[in-house]
């Protein structure tokens, strides 16, 4: 069931790309395993998918110690400075970087444990009241001081669009991130170059693709719908 799940996911990727001359392999699905359990990324990860995205500090640190074969955990969740040093060690990349405050507190633990962390900046393009993420003139005010942090790597933009019925409405927003990313990348800022676009979710991830999306994060669409009452 969770692998056709996958796969089914896995083949609608594939066909987005196709519809747009893109080259499948330049976009990575990313499974959100929030609230589900370790044995379901252990049947995944059989399988040999290894990319996974957590939302929460402790429920990622807790995962991470119990599973067996290693995996490559996305950190895609709002994170409180006091929490990075737990995962600092622990992710590939973190999605959700959404203040000033937080990258410069990411590098300094990055530094600590002598490493260049890969990270995002999160946007909040749709300018929605309830969401994280810089503004999208924050983030022009805020990139040059992050590009300076010496341990981290801003390697692109990641935005979580509003939820709505039809995933079309949301093409305008994935359209604003990538148009973001290139004008930024444009401006030649030391240490700069972006080429990751985290855009889409169940309900809209073959649109974000169509749009430029290089990382689709997929938890519904895989996992089933999730029980937060447990
Ligand atoms: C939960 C979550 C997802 C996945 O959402 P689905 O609609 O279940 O695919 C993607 N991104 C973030 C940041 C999330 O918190």
């Amino acid at each position: 069931m969770l692998i056709d799940n996958y796969n089914e996911v896995q083949n609608r990727v594939r066909e987005a790309c196709l519809r747009v001359n893109r080259d499948p392999d330049e976009v990575t699905l990313i499974a959100v395993s929030k609230t589900k359990p370790l044995t379901d990324i252990e049947t995944l990860r059989a399988h040999g998918v290894l990319e996974y995205g957590e939302n929460k500090v402790q429920e990622l640190v807790d995962k991470y110690e119990h599973i067996q074969e290693p995996v490559h955990w996305h950190m895609i969740g709002h994170l409180q400075t006091n929490k990075v040093k737990y995962i600092i060690d622990k992710v590939c990349l973190i999605h959700s970087v959404d203040s000033l405050k937080l990258a410069q507190c990411i590098n300094k633990e990055a530094e600590k444990h002598n490493v260049k962390i890969p990270v995002l900046l999160e946007v909040n393009v749709a300018g929605e009241e309830s969401k994280f993420g810089f503004s999208v003139e924050g983030l022009y005010a805020s990139i040059k001081e992050i590009a300076m942090l010496p341990n981290i790597q801003v390697d692109g933009l990641m935005t979580i669009a509003p939820f709505v019925e039809d995933s079309e409405e949301n093409r305008v927003h994935f359209r604003k991130l990538k148009e973001i990313l290139v004008d930024i990348n444009r401006k030649n800022i030391d240490n700069i170059t972006m080429h990751t676009l985290s855009m889409g979710m169940t309900g809209d991830y073959e649109v974000a693709i169509e749009e430029g999306a290089t990382m689709v994060r997929v938890g519904t669409g895989i996992f089933g719908t999730r029980n937060y009452k447990k």
